[in-house]
């Protein structure tokens, strides 16, 4: 399916006990990881979290403190970044403004002395649908034709890995939203391995076919969207990605595949397969859209957690959803996001319960900063 580029080889991008030491301050600490040829993976995490840093060890712009990195079989870690096959595409395109874009995406064949400049250059303009614009400088395009541009330049270069460090950080949300779409597709056409470094984290589930969460120079969890999503392993993955009602409790015990949980003087289950301890203090998580609000207990399914003693302090309405702030008896607030199907509309100040199927939540290991993330 690789026609434009006409290669796929390369095999995977591994971290073997990657480290990257400033001083007596670790930014990048002892990183695992393995990264399949073809992939689209994001590296997700806040500012300062280290991403930056071990992608500039992946393209040989930083030297790692301890550890190797590899591409297929081959160490590449002591390699000069132009000897490897790794290209990078940054936020601020890095266009040349005196040459136009042909000119621009021909650059890196030029330079090699490659020949069938005119064809290259018209396959690739062609798969970021740029053709036309071919005999414009820089400055005449849009930033998201700039980025599109730098994205061709990095691709005809053929690299086994392309690494994007925040590449559409500087777009506006529409043309941000569009871009991802078009840079997956572009991703699945040309097959090359994508790691792609980002603070966002809708942005990383709207194109990864991985992400590997960071935090402090380290990797907390790594998954699909769905997996990191569905079962976050600690309150910061919990948190960082969408929302989450964190509920702390003590596990009373654990009865076949159902974990008793008392929490707000209350009793809650949840599935022990999605339970990450089976005795004394836990979280218990549920995402506020598999929550509901009801005003009367006989409301509840029968089997159902619940939560009596709640009071609505927030309403809003955002159209496909109505997404509630209830505050229960102990004090603590729980998110919830109905969708909205034609229920009755709690205003603040309605005295509520909340519940779930507890097949919905999961169990965190308790004692974690619940303010993580
Ligand atoms: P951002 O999204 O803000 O770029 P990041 O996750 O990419 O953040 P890095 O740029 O990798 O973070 O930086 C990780 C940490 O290492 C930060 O705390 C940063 O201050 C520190 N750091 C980076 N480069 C250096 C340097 N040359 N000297 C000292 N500290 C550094």
């Amino acid at each position: 399916s690789n026609d434009v580029l006409g290669r796929t080889e390369g095999g995977d991008l591994r971290l073997a006990r990657l480290s990257k030491r400033y001083g007596s301050f670790t930014a990048v600490d002892d990183l695992n990881l393995t990264v399949p040829q073809g992939s689209f993976f994001a590296l997700l995490g806040a500012s300062g979290c280290g991403k930056t840093t071990t992608l500039r060890m992946v393209s040989g712009l930083e030297e790692p403190t301890t550890g190797q990195i590899f591409l297929g079989d081959d160490d590449v870690t002591d390699r000069k970044p132009y000897r490897r096959p790794v290209n990078t595409v940054f936020q601020n395109y890095a266009l040349f403004p005196h040459l136009d874009i042909f000119e621009n995406v021909a650059f890196g064949l030029r330079r090699r002395g490659v020949k069938d400049v005119k064809k290259q250059v018209g396959d690739m303009l062609g798969l970021v649908e740029l053709g036309h614009l071919a005999k414009r400088k820089p400055n005449q395009l849009s930033g998201g034709q700039q980025q599109r541009i730098a994205l061709a330049r990095a691709l005809i270069n053929q690299p086994q890995v392309l690494l994007l460090d925040e590449p559409l950080g500087a777009l506006d949300l529409k043309l941000r939203r569009q871009m991802q779409i078009e840079l997956k597709r572009i991703q699945l056409e040309v097959g090359l391995t994508f790691v792609h470094v980002t603070h966002d984290q809708e942005e990383a589930m709207t194109m990864a076919d991985t992400i590997a969460v960071m935090n402090a120079g380290r990797i907390e969890q790594m998954g699909s969207p769905a997996e990191l999503y569905e079962n976050p392993r600690t309150t910061f993955v919990a948190n960082f990605l969408g929302r989450s009602n964190l509920i702390p409790g003590t596990v009373e015990g654990v009865s076949g595949d159902v974990v008793t949980v008392a929490a707000h003087g209350q009793r809650l289950t949840l599935d022990a397969g999605r339970c990450r301890t089976t005795s004394g203090p836990v979280i218990l998580g549920v995402r506020p859209e598999k929550v509901q609000i009801a005003r009367t207990a006989d409301e509840v399914p029968a089997g159902f957690n619940s939560l009596t003693g709640g009071k609505v302090v927030d309403t809003s309405f955002i159209g496909v959803s109505t997404q509630y702030l209830v505050e229960l008896a102990s004090g603590e607030e729980l998110s919830v996001f109905e969708q909205n199907t034609g229920r009755e509309i709690q205003r603040p100040g309605s005295e509520v319960l909340v519940y779930w199927d507890p097949g919905q939540g999961f169990g965190l290991e308790g004692g974690q900063d619940i303010e993580a993330g």
